[in-house]
């Protein structure tokens, strides 16, 4: 039985009831968090939690229980028996359930705070082999640094994607790649990597910030300036980063064989390191 965390409470499931006048439902008025379970801890939580704490300060929700997320998640893990897995914990929180109307309630309501684990099976073949992923107008709002559960630009972008047969959808904004609808994008260019600056056209994904540690560890020069579409054919190597597939090289973007058409030596030096700071970890 799947037993999931609940205002406060583990519980089946089942027997989870939320108001149909949360707002979650009625304006998507609220955040979201996922972090990666590695049989046995979090990879980074502490990121999670703060970039979590950061989004419901954002869209002014107070949430008094807002430090207890990185324990109930290890809870979520063991009362499921994920302990020895791999699993993603999502975490949903909205402003709760309030008569419609646009005003935030007044006085305040509790937040609805929901929160489950998913098993997941990390794939061997995909960080090998690499993505093709297609490039469109950034169709979302302008505060994409918030986690927010309104999702609805990036999922038509992605589900466009997946009709075509490719795995993602990279946002152009003004002429610059943003990132993906569901990942940050990296560019490797004569040694050089280029990525987005963390600002409100893009989430700053936890990955991200991981991997420009890494490479400015490993001696490579990171620039977080956006690449305009137009330097697109000198790109030499591109990778996706998010939580539950940590590095994805890409190998087609927008029609067009990226590098040699195989993920490059800098996508797979990272791969490699990254992989080694999690047999590494201490949690
Ligand atoms: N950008 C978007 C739009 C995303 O949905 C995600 C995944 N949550 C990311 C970037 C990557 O963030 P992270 O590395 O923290 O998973």
């Amino acid at each position: 039985m799947e037993i999931v965390y609940f205002n406060g409470g583990f519980l089946p499931k089942e027997n989870v009831k939320i108001s149909p006048d949360d707002r979650g439902f009625l304006f998507a008025d609220g955040i979201y968090e996922v972090m990666k379970w590695y049989k046995g801890f979090f990879y980074d939580g502490e990121s999670h939690l703060q970039r979590m704490k950061r989004s419901l300060k954002e869209i002014r929700i107070s949430w008094p229980g807002e430090d207890s997320f990185l324990n109930f998640a290890a809870e979520l893990i063991r009362i499921n028996n994920l302990t020895d897995k791999y699993a993603l914990i999502y975490l949903q929180v909205t402003r709760g359930a309030s008569p419609r109307s646009h005003s935030f309630p007044d006085p305040a309501v509790t937040p609805t705070v929901y929160a489950f684990a998913k098993e997941i099976i990390p794939s061997r073949v995909l960080p090998l082999q690499g993505v093709r992923v297609m490039l469109k107008e950034d169709i979302r709002w302008s505060r994409c640094d918030i986690k927010s559960v309104a999702l609805l630009g990036n999922i038509l972008s992605l589900q466009e994607a997946q009709d075509k047969g490719l795995s993602e959808c990279i946002f152009v904004r003004d002429g610059f790649i943003t990132e993906g609808s569901r990942s940050n994008i990296f560019f490797v260019i004569d040694g050089t990597i280029f990525t987005h600056p963390g600002n409100n056209y893009i989430l700053s994904g936890v990955t991200r910030k991981n991997i420009i540690r890494i490479a400015l560890e490993n001696g490579i020069t990171v620039v977080e300036e956006a690449l305009p579409e137009t330097k697109l054919e000198f790109v030499q190597e591109a990778f996706l980063t998010n939580t539950s597939a940590e590095i994805s090289p890409v190998t087609e973007l927008g029609g067009r064989i990226v590098g040699t058409g195989i993920p490059g030596p800098v996508t797979r030096m990272l791969r490699e390191k990254f992989d080694a700071e999690i047999q590494a970890y201490k949690g």
